[in-house]
């Protein structure tokens, strides 16, 4: 039960600290720090656990294994860098999305996924 709490505890603190939408193993390795003994197998088990709670959503991209952000983040969108892999938040809009909804139709919801090369991979 206490050791339950501790992993807990380090995996959502991960969350607080890294402000992306991170993998299973990027969550492992970093919550690793605060508890070495930490398994992949309990990273999956908690994670789904705090996706139930609301804690953490899922960030489902095209072709990406799930990964997983804060639940109480505003609305934002993703830019993911064909070379590293990693995902970034984007915090714009594409503007007026309601123009390209049909008429007749009820948009509740939008997905946009910005793709190309990182500032970090765009370097010389
Ligand atoms: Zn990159
Ligand atoms: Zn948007």
């Amino acid at each position: 039960m206490q050791r339950d709490t501790k992993q807990r505890d380090a995996i959502r603190q991960v969350f607080h600290t890294h402000d992306a939408p991170l993998l299973p193993g990027e969550v492992l390795r970093l919550a690793q720090r605060a508890v070495p003994s930490l398994s992949l197998a309990t990273v999956y088990r908690t994670l789904s656990a705090f996706a139930r709670e609301n804690l953490l959503r899922v960030v489902a991209l095209p072709a990406e294994p799930p990964r997983y952000e804060k639940a109480d983040k505003h609305h934002h969108h993703h830019f993911v860098c064909r070379q590293c892999q990693r995902v970034y938040e984007v915090h714009a809009c594409a503007g007026d999305v309601q123009r390209m909804v049909p008429d007749g139709f009820q948009m509740d919801a939008h997905e946009i996924t910005l793709y190309g090369v990182c500032a970090d991979c765009a370097l010389p």
